[in-house]
């Protein structure tokens, strides 16, 4: 190993990793911060002739042990920035570690944007790939639909180059969301397109009303969403509409108002309020009617990444799964009876969320429009009845989880819900056969 690799890799005796949440933990035998793609492809190269296991983090925002290893670490924060862009073309090449929010600013500068985002910006651009993260647009699709070319260091150190159309079209479509299974992803590169405002519009309504028109909502804006609180027939719409580039509604959120709502009210109050929840579990209903009346209705126009984007201080544990749109109704109804008979004290907003199908192979949305349905707890109370709840009720509908948040399916339901799961397995066992990239998660879902 050269100097450099050497210098990279500390021992780390002792060192415990936690994940955003808290609830997954490991103990990396050592861990590595590569600031260069040959140091990095030389540690890769190491692990594997000692046959020791790899495993790449980003910023530890997934639910499950996806990134846990007891391995070698190697955290990506070495390899930022944005290598290449065209603004022409919108092809933008960025270093694996960069951070979505970084990403997003460099882009912004350059008149790019992504086409759609998740609804924060703190992940690194490979981890979000590797879970297949996503936002909500009924036309519109996840982050790994806008890969066009992927830099991959291979279990031997090798370094390829990765894109749609290439040499290895397998590698690459299993690649785009490799669950971290395939290797260490050095560099994407992503379509953007030409920078855009949104008008946000948010409004509460009663639950029954926004049901009775999903498909009307979804149709008629670009971006909508619902948040509805347990224990109410209350939710939150965001019907948020693009504007076409150099566009401009004038209409900025006043900066108290964001801080109001944004900072204090879904933030700091918010986290005030889960505490007495969990402190008085009995008061949940009321403290939810409460909640639920808090919000009011909103219309403002900003760049994209600032809609999609917001604050998310209070720590929780999340499930999600991606079910046919038409399920949603029977879904929520599940959850509330299931809230309602085991007076479970939820105080956080079940999430809906939809998306375009794509063709991406492990995708949650391969070849079908979905909507996604998100439950959360505040960390620390009572979660797994809830979570599984929902991972029951979203079976009897096919339901795909996500790939970062907590779910208990194996790789031999996995195989049923995903067409192309073989087509995965069979690439995984010819670029890493000795399984350098394998941890207890990958496992479970992936079969061995
Ligand atoms: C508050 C919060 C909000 C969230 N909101 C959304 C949302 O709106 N939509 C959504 O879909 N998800 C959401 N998530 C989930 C999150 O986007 C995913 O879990 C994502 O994978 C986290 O990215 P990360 O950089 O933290 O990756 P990590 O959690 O660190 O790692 C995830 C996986 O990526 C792999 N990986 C990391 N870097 C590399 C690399 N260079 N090469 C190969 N593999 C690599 C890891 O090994 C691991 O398998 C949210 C999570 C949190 C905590």
């Amino acid at each position: 190993m050269s100097q450099a690799a050497e210098r990279a890799e500390g021992a780390a005796p002792g060192h415990e990793w936690r994940n955003w949440s808290g609830n997954v933990t490991a103990r990396p035998s050592a861990v590595a911060r590569p600031t260069r793609v040959a140091e990095l492809a030389e540690l890769v190269a190491g692990a594997t002739a000692a046959g020791r296991a790899v495993k790449a983090v980003g910023a530890g925002h997934s639910f499950t042990p996806i990134a846990a290893t007891d391995g070698l670490q190697i955290t990506l924060d070495g390899l930022t920035g944005v290598l290449r862009a065209d603004r022409n073309t919108g092809l933008v090449t960025v270093a694996a570690g960069t951070r979505l929010r970084a990403l997003n600013r460099t882009l912004a500068l350059l008149g790019l944007a992504l086409p759609n985002l998740g609804d924060i910006d703190s992940q690194s651009i490979a981890g979000a790939l590797a879970t297949g993260t996503h936002g909500t647009g009924g036309r519109y699709q996840g982050i790994t639909a806008d890969v066009r070319g992927l830099q991959l260091v291979l279990a031997d150190g090798s370094v390829v180059d990765l894109q749609a159309g290439g040499d290895d079209p397998e590698l690459f479509e299993a690649a785009r969301l490799g669950l971290g299974a395939l290797g260490v992803i050095s560099a994407v590169t992503l379509q953007c397109v030409p920078a855009f405002d949104i008008v946000a519009h948010e409004y509460p309504a009663p639950l029954s009303d926004v049901l009775a028109d999903l498909p009307g909502l979804v149709d008629a804006h670009d971006h909508a969403e619902l948040f509805w609180f347990p224990w109410t027939d209350r939710a939150l719409v965001k019907a948020n509409r693009r504007l076409a580039p150099g566009a401009d509604e004038g209409r900025p959120l006043p900066r108290w108002r964001g801080v109001l709502e944004d900072e204090i009210l879904a933030n700091g109050l918010f986290e005030a309020v889960c505490r007495v929840g969990a402190q008085r579990p009995a008061l949940v209903p009321q403290l939810n009617a409460v909640a639920a009346r808090a919000l009011g209705e909103r219309t403002y126009t900003a760049p994209s990444d600032r809609v999609f984007v917001s604050p998310r201080r209070v720590r929780f544990v999340e499930s999600e799964y991606a079910v046919p749109r038409a399920a949603v109704a029977e879904i929520l109804e599940g959850l509330d009876t299931f809230v309602r008979r085991t007076r479970a004290p939820i105080l956080f907003p079940v999430e809906v969320r939809f998306l375009a199908a794509d063709d991406v192979w492990l995708s949650t949305a391969y070849q079908q429009d979905v909507a996604y349905v998100a439950v959360h707890q505040f960390r620390g109370m009572p979660a797994d009845h809830y979570l599984a709840e929902l991972e029951s009720l979203a079976a009897a509908h096919g339901g795909r989880p996500h790939w970062g948040k907590v779910h208990s399916l194996a790789a031999d339901r996995l195989r049923e819900l995903y067409p192309r799961f073989e087509d995965f397995r069979a690439v995984r066992d010819r670029v890493d056969p000795s399984r350098t990239f394998a941890n207890e998660h990958l496992r479970r879902v992936l079969g061995d």
